[in-house]
This record gives C-alpha cells, structure tokens and sequence, in this order.
C-alpha cells in the first residue's frame, strides 16, 4: 500500500480559482521545490520571518501545526516543505487517508465535496501514490480533483496515463481532473527560468482543465502576468488565466484585493479571491 507524507488534511471551503465557494477537502502534501520567500516583499528582498519560527520550534517544539504562526511575508504554507517542521507531517497510508477523509466530510461519504491535492507541491514524487488513494473503495463517490501546482514538474508517464484512461473508462469516466497552476513570477523570489515552464503546463491539459493563477500585488506584477501569460499561449497553452491578490493575512490581502480585482477586469482576465482569508484569517486548517 502507498504511503504519503501528509501536512495538513482538513474540510473547508475552495477559497481560490474555479472552485471558489466549494467545500472541499484539502490534502496538503510535504515538500516543495521552491521557497517563494519574497512574496509580500519589494522586489530583490527575500523574507526571514520563518527563521524565527523555525529557532523557537527547535527550542520548545510545536505540537501541531495548527500551533504554528503565521507569516504575512514569504510562502504562507511554509510548514509543508521547510524539513525544520517536518516531523509535524506524518507519513499515512492511502487507506488511512480515505478512512481520515470520510471522517471529516458531512454525510461520511462524498457527496459534492470535490477534493484539492495542494502543497508544497503535489506533483514531486507523490504522484506514484495517487492512484492508490483515487481508487480507494472509500474514494468511489468523489467527482471533482483539483492539484494546485506551481506547474514545474512533470507529470509521470505512468500518472499520465493513469489519468487519461481514467477520464475515459467507468466508473471513473464522470470525474473530472483539474490543474491549477499557480505559476511564480519575480514578485515570488524564484528564478524565472526555473518557474515559467510551458512546456510542463501545456502538458497538463492533455490530462485535464487546466488554468494560469497568478499571484499579484502591483500593476508591474500583473504586466509580468500578462506578458508570461501570452508565452504559455505561444506555446499551447489554451485555458483561463486568473489574476489572484498577495497576503496571506488580512492586512495584506485587503491592501491590495480590489486593486488586484481592477486590473483583471481592465484586463479581460480572471480574478480569484482568496476566501479563506476574510472568512478564516487564512488560519491552519481552512
Ligand atoms: S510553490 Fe507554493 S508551496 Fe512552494 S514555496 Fe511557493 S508558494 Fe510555497
């Protein structure tokens, strides 16, 4: 039976993207590839609030991650791939995971509760899991995925595979796949080149609905967006592009929302919220 190293499981709300305002089950995997530390940051300053978080933690360690501060600069899921925190994620099997699931949701089965493999980044080495957990006898009733990706790694030939059939053959045949990629421009910190991967995110969408998110805080970031949109089209890419405000805290988020609203309209793009801060104050667990 495959095993996942699991941050945070928990029942909330889809605050972000195409599933806005569904309630979702979100399965947060551990590790990621990058760091975003210079979110909610002027450009060039990476932050180091986490640093301290991560010295009191090795001092008087928390017990759970629902303990842990949250940070208004830098990545806000820091815990899900800093190894500091790591001994915060336990390592479940998939049938334990399924069992953990139809526990939390209401009615102890799916019903419409559509379900988000978010991060860290799902798609490391996770994805040789996911097929035993889709499959899961406890999982039958579930119609909707979501992976929130940064959109950098490739799927495996295998999950590839695993997710085209899937979308063709019963009983599987009405569930539907989809990648929300939440792509990293220069506001992140991370290296262009490492974070703008078409050629990746094209090939989600032979698997699935795919779209763009971006993060934005200013008028020169959502310029970056539009330009790095217009190179995922040049090279394929053909669903919707949403633009999505920095802040991961309420003081933040509510400083720049509707600005960030504006220029997607202005625009002719998407905007996402990011409900989950007004209605939980981004608070672990939601
Ligand atoms: S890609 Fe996502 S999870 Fe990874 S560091 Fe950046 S914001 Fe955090």
């Amino acid at each position: 039976m495959s095993k996942l190293k699991i941050a945070e499981l928990f029942y909330s709300i889809q605050g972000e993207g195409r599933y806005m305002g569904v309630p979702s089950v979100f399965l947060r995997t551990f590790g990621c590839n990058f760091k975003c530390a210079g979110f909610g940051l002027p450009k060039g300053e990476l932050s180091s609030e986490v640093e301290d978080i991560a010295i009191q933690h090795s001092r008087t360690p928390y017990k759970k991650y629902e303990e842990l501060p949250l940070v208004s600069t830098g990545c806000d899921s820091y815990a899900s791939w800093d190894p500091r925190f790591k001994d915060l994620s336990p390592m479940l099997t998939t049938d334990a995971i399924a069992e953990r699931i139809c526990e939390i949701i209401p009615f102890n089965e799916w019903r419409e509760e559509h379900l988000v493999i978010t991060g860290g980044e799902p798609l490391l080495g996770w994805q040789r899991a996911y097929p035993d957990l889709l499959n899961h006898p406890k999982m039958a009733g579930l119609k909707e995925i979501t992976f929130e990706t940064n959109g950098t790694q490739k799927l495996t030939p295998e999950f590839k595979d695993y997710l085209v059939q899937w979308a063709q053959n019963p009983p599987f045949a009405s569930r539907e796949v989809t990648f929300s990629v939440s792509a990293k421009l220069s506001c992140s910190g991370e290296e262009r080149h490492e974070a703008i991967r078409p050629d990746v995110v094209c090939e989600y969408q032979e698997a699935g609905y795919t779209y763009l998110k971006f993060v934005v805080a200013t008028e020169e970031d959502a310029e970056e967006a539009i330009e790095t949109a217009d190179i995922y089209r040049a090279e394929g890419f053909t669903g919707p592009v949403y633009l999505m405000p920095v802040g991961g805290v309420e003081s933040v988020y509510t400083l720049n929302n509707r600005r960030v609203a504006e220029l997607a309209m202005n625009n002719g793009l998407r905007y996402s919220d990011r409900l989950q801060v007004p209605l939980f104050k981004n608070e672990w667990g939601t």
